[in-house]
């Protein structure tokens, strides 16, 4: 590891290099060392085993405050820890109970970066508000959160775990369960979906909450939608706040700071929205192809050298007024503008069974679920580019998959549709699924053939269903903004909706719905409001 910067380096690594160099300085003021225990046998997941060297590895170059010691799983400690998988990595065990069954790789080296740092502080680095709940708890907890390497959601879900585990020793115990490693284990839970968090084998949490959300359901051990603090004591002031952090909301943030105008961006999710988890992004320009996340990663770090990102919190009111209020489930916002860039959830095919076995084979997210599904059959439902190209990366993965789709034309553009031919990737057309079926997890469908209207069961692992997406409008429409007849936030055009001070951008306008349309409403939002709060508009109508 090197201790200078080397100045003739391109950029990039210069950049990597000073950043090596802050977590070295950071790993050197921990007060704590933190033990790491790996417990492996030898012809059991001797790639999970090796993975899991290696980023100990890399990580043990940062501190030598950081200690690996390696046993076999018949080891008398392996007993006294009650380890009977491989690999097993305990984490800090004399002052912690918070394991890793599989490998902290990929998108699961962020939470393992977390956990050394909180561990390594002997701090849970939980809001006021969660150490109020988690108080509450005096009986034990036992967390299990299945992740996987490839979901860039999971480390929020797993990074609210570790910071509960840290809080209390006494009574949070946790398992951080990759299920590329564990697929029996995740089958077992039917935890067919990532992240997904259960307590004393109870399901807490589908999909990442925001911290407090977290922290609720597992005081009261069972799901939570939305958390309302005690006191709103914490106040921020700005110019505008963003709602949700896409490429709308985004490119949003760097305009409004350069323009001058103090900004928050708030998203209860993952940075990137839908992007975050695209296999692959085609003719973004400057790439002609590139992954979603690393594409979602680029953005959210040049926004952050401008503005605030409030990530993992969740707008729950916006009250109109001079200044407009924006409360989250952890502080309130007094604010001259709010926009809506909430974007878009994914659209429900609404049959019987798609709910109850929503991750127990029904998945929306290939990147994050597919790979737990290599080796099997699922089909995937959807004609559009979307659904296209998560065929395409499911088939790549190793996954038996065919695609549903309601018409005899696909929607998808014909450079993609071509893809599906050259690799013999099956398609059922004029297809419609009519029932998803299973008691545990996803075992068949009904089909129905719209042209003969026959109806026949087609047996399946999964079912991925991708077929577009639905605006987020719900505070929208409790704020009182007009709605157009296709459901998207109605705007004059210069982005501003029919309550002042509150503006739209992005998917939730409707329009072409690509990423550079949305980066450019969001960009073209920012100014029209810049120019509004300079001259407020809605002070020179009479
Ligand atoms: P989309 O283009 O709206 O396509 C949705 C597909 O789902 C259509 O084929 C539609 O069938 C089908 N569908 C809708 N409701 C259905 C239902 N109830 N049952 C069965 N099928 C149903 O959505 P998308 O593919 O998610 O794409 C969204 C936007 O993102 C598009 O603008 C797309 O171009 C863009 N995108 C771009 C890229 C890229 O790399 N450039 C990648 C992905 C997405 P019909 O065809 O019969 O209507």
């Amino acid at each position: 590891m090197q201790d200078t910067i080397d100045t003739d380096a391109p950029q990039s690594e210069m950049a990597s290099q000073a950043y090596l160099k802050q977590l070295k300085a950071t790993f050197e003021q921990l007060p704590n060392d933190i033990a790491l225990y790996l417990f492996t046998a030898k012809g059991h997941e001797d790639a999970f085993t090796h993975g899991n060297r290696q980023v100990v590895r890399a990580f043990r170059e940062l501190s030598a405050r950081i200690t690996l010691r390696e046993f076999d799983l018949d080891h008398e400690l392996a007993k006294k820890y009650n380890i009977t998988s491989s690999p097993t990595l305990l984490i800090a065990p004399e002052r912690y109970s918070i394991r890793w069954l599989g490998a902290p790789l990929g998108e699961e080296a962020r939470t393992f970066l977390e956990i050394l740092i909180l561990v390594g502080l002997g701090q849970s680095h939980l809001s006021d508000q969660s150490l109020n709940v988690i108080k509450k708890i005096d009986s034990p907890r036992n967390i299990k959160v299945f992740v996987s390497p490839t979901c860039p959601y999971c480390p929020q879900q797993a990074v609210n775990a570790v910071k509960a585990a840290v809080e209390m020793p006494e009574y949070i115990s946790l398992e951080i369960v990759d299920i590329q490693s564990q697929p029996e284990l995740a089958l077992q839970y039917a935890a067919q979906s990532v992240p997904q968090a259960f307590a004393n084998d109870v399901l807490i949490g589908q999909g990442a909450q925001p911290e407090e959300v977290f922290i609720l359901s597992l005081q009261k051990l069972e799901p939570q939608t939305i958390f309302i603090p005690d006191s709103d004591a914490e106040l921020v002031e700005t110019d505008l706040v963003v709602i949700g952090g896409g490429p709308a909301g985004l490119t949003a943030g760097i305009y409004a700071v350069r323009s001058g105008l103090r900004t928050a961006v708030v998203e209860r999710e993952a940075l990137g929205g839908q992007v975050a988890t695209t296999p692959i992004v085609e003719n973004y320009p400057g790439f002609t192809s590139v992954g979603g996340k690393t594409l979602v990663d680029i953005m959210v770090s040049h926004a952050l050298q401008y503005v605030q990102i409030f990530q993992g919190e969740a707008v729950v009111d916006v009250q109109a007024g001079n200044p407009i209020s924006v409360l989250t489930n952890r502080r309130k916002f007094l604010t001259k503008a709010v926009l809506f860039a909430t974007g878009a959830t994914h659209r429900h095919l609404g049959v019987p069974g798609e709910s109850r076995l929503s991750g127990r084979g029904v998945s929306y997210c290939s990147t994050c679920d597919g790979p737990l599904f290599r080796g099997k059959k699922v089909v995937m439902v959807g004609g559009g580019n979307s659904a296209v190209t998560e065929a395409l990366h499911l088939f790549h993965m190793g996954v038996d998959v065919t695609l549903i789709h309601r018409r005899d034309k696909l929607r998808a553009q014909e450079f993609l549709a071509k893809q599906l031919v050259d690799n013999n990737i099956p398609v059922l057309w004029n297809t419609e699924i009519k029932e998803i079926r299973g008691e545990k997890r996803v075992e068949e469908i009904l089909l129905k053939n719209q042209k003969t209207g026959e109806t026949s069961p087609f047996k399946t692992d999964g079912v991925f269903i991708a077929i577009g997406y639905t605006p987020a409008v719900e505070l929208a429409k409790k704020l009182g903004l007009e709605i157009n007849a296709d459901g998207y936030i109605k705007h004059d055009g210069r982005h501003r909706t029919n309550v002042p001070g509150i503006y739209s951008g992005g998917d939730v306008e409707g329009g072409y719905k690509q990423i550079v349309t949305a980066s450019g409403q969001g960009a073209e939002a920012a100014m029209t409001i810049f120019e509004d709060l300079i001259n407020p508009y809605w002070l020179n109508e009479n």
